[in-house]
């Protein structure tokens, strides 16, 4: 279990499960199947990102993923609540 967490990519998805667990973050959809408002608290505050499904590109207004160009926490909440697998 622990070495799978130490996957990057398992270890946000990890964050994302517990963040959703917690009422961290909610999802609400926007277009049916095809936006999200993704509303995410941390200690900075409340914000809202809109999370995108254009025929399977995924793309979030988040800092984060404009960094890294790849699934951010709001995707993969996005994914674990409205999609069969990540
Ligand atoms: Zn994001």
């Amino acid at each position: 279990m622990d070495k799978l967490i130490e996957d990057p990519r398992l270890a946000r998805a990890n964050r994302a499960i517990q963040a959703l667990a917690a009422g961290m973050m909610k999802v609400s959809p926007f277009i049916l199947g095809k936006a999200w408002v993704v509303e995410s608290q941390s200690r900075f505050g409340t914000h809202e990102y809109l999370v995108l499904n254009d025929e399977g590109q995924w793309q979030c207004s988040c800092p984060d993923w404009q960094a890294r160009n790849e699934d951010c926490k709001h995707i993969l909440a996005v994914k674990l609540t409205h999609a069969r697998h990540i």
